[in-house]
């Protein structure tokens, strides 16, 4: 292959660059609060100019450019994943949006194959929703080490030991509060940090504009013994040590274990310590994990070695004035330099890296320099797609990005004939991206094609970019089925015999066991517990 000459990155410095980096995202339901706690974060790491709140008029402001921007615009939602990296006490943060719409698509679950942390946030009354419960299981699956934000303390919901029990009841996860309120929602006085005893009261600021004043008393003389809410959390701080639940790291980062916070963003409370912790527990980028041709694990690719990366979402027609394909990667080793020439592992072609974006929302810049956990948008990506590996001098393979199973299914027909041409490219190349499934009964041949995707917004963006890049006309009909299985070709007849349930099949081969409900699946698991049906599935 050919590659630029590059002054070798002393390996000392990689290390010591990839230490400081914390790369993570946040999940959580619509209107728990995520743009509120990303804005603070940023205010309370100085990454703010002006004050919080600009983020989003600034973007409200932004021209519309293209149709994806319209679509943006006109849904009023993020359609795009972006990055925003923000430097903080010396620590540098890559934080990946999860774009939050209630009709989320898989590129919110990509995202989390990208991150080495996440903060789970939740609405102290509302608890754990459809969305965060979706986003948790492929946290899960893929072992994040979670910290759990419990947001909207000014107001009421749920008691402290009821967010314990809610946890564990519903996700089946050990929380251990680092932090306790004094106070129940919506008569909050602060917490007690539970590894000092220091006391943080909580003061409003107006609008939550600027840094909240922070009051910080040892516990010991800011209790007031008249205070009732002091007597309950002293009563419930002991309960907590007497069943000794001691912050276990290990149980950490296995993501089976959650620190515990409790705040609130939009009057600026507990977002500082929040900040301090994803410094103090969440995990620097480390050594990823390769397979080997057949797809066997094959050890892990140190910090150290050349350049790799993960391309984790490929993002087509940004501008439609420049046609431009933006794929981000993800920096899993080595130091990238901008031009240099990297091999694509899955086509064995190089690729030029020359236009390479740091992106802060929208923003573009040029990115001369990363290291392991940053991630780069490269313009003009061509022939790349989610899921590939790219790397210099050394080659790499990373193991498939898994995405959960279809719960949306749509026919999608051919609008023109005299357009059929353009019809199948179109639906080639979103699939290729990973924009929605496209699904047939047969590996070849069935014409009436099948969109999946988790989410409808995954149609919308579909139908969108079928007409106006690919000059496509289509006509989507809703298709019987909500649930969907990977299963393996031996297992079709089986489910093919089974009272609504049917087997589709992707290009590369994937087949999907579709059900018109969840209780065929049940009973067909029931009575065939030799079936493969697996929720997760790889791209
Ligand atoms: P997102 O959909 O998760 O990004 O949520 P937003 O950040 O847009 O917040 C949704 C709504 O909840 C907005 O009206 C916020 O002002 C409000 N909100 C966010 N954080 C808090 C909080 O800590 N307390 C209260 N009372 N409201 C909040």
């Amino acid at each position: 292959m050919s590659s630029t000459p590059l002054a070798p990155a002393a390996a000392g410095t990689i290390a010591a660059e990839a230490a400081r980096r914390r790369t993570f995202a946040i999940i959580s339901h619509p209107d728990a609060g995520k743009t509120t706690l990303t804005e603070k974060l940023l205010l309370y790491a100085g990454a703010l100019h002006g004050e919080a709140g600009a983020v989003k008029a600034r973007a409200g402001r932004r021209e519309v450019t293209s149709d994806w921007m319209e679509l943006e615009r006109r849904r009023g939602i993020s359609v795009s994943s972006t990055v925003l990296r923000f430097e903080y006490e010396g620590n540098v943060f890559n934080l990946l949006d999860t774009p939050g719409h209630k009709d989320f698509s898989e590129d919110t679950l990509r995202v989390l194959s990208a991150v080495d942390a996440a903060v789970m946030l939740i609405d102290a009354a509302k608890g754990v929703e459809p969305q965060t419960l979706r986003l948790f299981e492929v946290a899960r699956a893929r072992r994040i080490p979670l910290l759990t934000f419990v947001n909207k303390y000014d107001r009421p919901g749920m008691e402290p030991l009821e967010i314990l029990d809610h946890l564990a009841t519903v996700l089946d996860l050990q929380a251990i509060p680092l932090n306790w309120p004094v106070g129940i929602p919506g008569s909050f006085e602060g917490v007690i940090d539970r590894r000092t005893d220091l006391f943080h009261r909580f003061t409003r600021t107006t609008g939550g504009a600027t840094i909240a004043p922070e009051v910080i008393l040892d516990a010991a003389t800011a209790e007031d013994s008249d205070d009732p809410a002091w007597a309950t959390a002293r009563e419930e701080l002991e309960l907590l040590d007497a069943v000794d639940e001691e912050f276990d790291d290990v149980a950490f980062r296995d993501g089976q274990a959650t620190a515990l916070f409790f705040g609130s963003a939009v009057s600026n409370f507990g977002v500082g310590p929040l900040l301090k912790a994803l410094v103090e527990l969440a995990p620097a980028p480390s050594p990823r994990r390769e397979i080997d041709a057949d797809g066997e694990p094959a050890g892990e690719r140190p910090l150290e070695a050349p350049f790799s990366g993960l391309v984790f979402k490929v993002q087509a027609n940004m501008d439609p004035r420049h046609r431009d394909r933006i794929a981000f990667v993800r920096i899993c080793s080595g130091r990238f330099e901008r031009g240099m020439r990297v091999m694509n592992e899955r086509t064995g072609r190089s690729l030029a890296m020359a236009h390479a974006h740091e992106v802060f929302g929208r923003e573009r810049s040029l990115m001369e320099e990363a290291f392991p956990g940053d991630v780069v948008g490269i313009v003009g990506a061509a022939d790349t797609r989610v899921g590939d590996t790219l790397w210099l001098d050394e080659p790499a393979r990373f193991p498939a990005i898994p995405s959960l199973a279809p719960e949306f299914f749509m026919f999608v027909r051919n609008g023109d004939v005299s357009r059929y041409k353009q019809f199948r490219r179109g639906l080639e190349q979103l699939d290729e991206e990973g924009v929605v499934h496209v699904l047939r009964r047969e590996a070849a041949g069935d014409p009436v094609p099948v969109l999946a995707g988790v989410g409808r917004l995954q149609f919308d963006v579909a139908v969108n970019r079928m007409e106006n890049e690919f000059n496509a006309r289509v006509r989507l009909e809703e298709a019987p089925w909500n649930v969907a299985r990977r299963t393996e070709p031996g297992d079709v007849p089986t489910i093919r015999e089974a009272t609504g349930s049917e087997v589709l099949v992707r290009a590369d081969g994937t087949h999907l066991a579709v059900f018109r409900s969840e209780f065929v699946l049940q009973r067909l698991e029931r009575d065939h517990p030799e079936l493969t049906l697996d929720r997760l599935l790889t791209r």
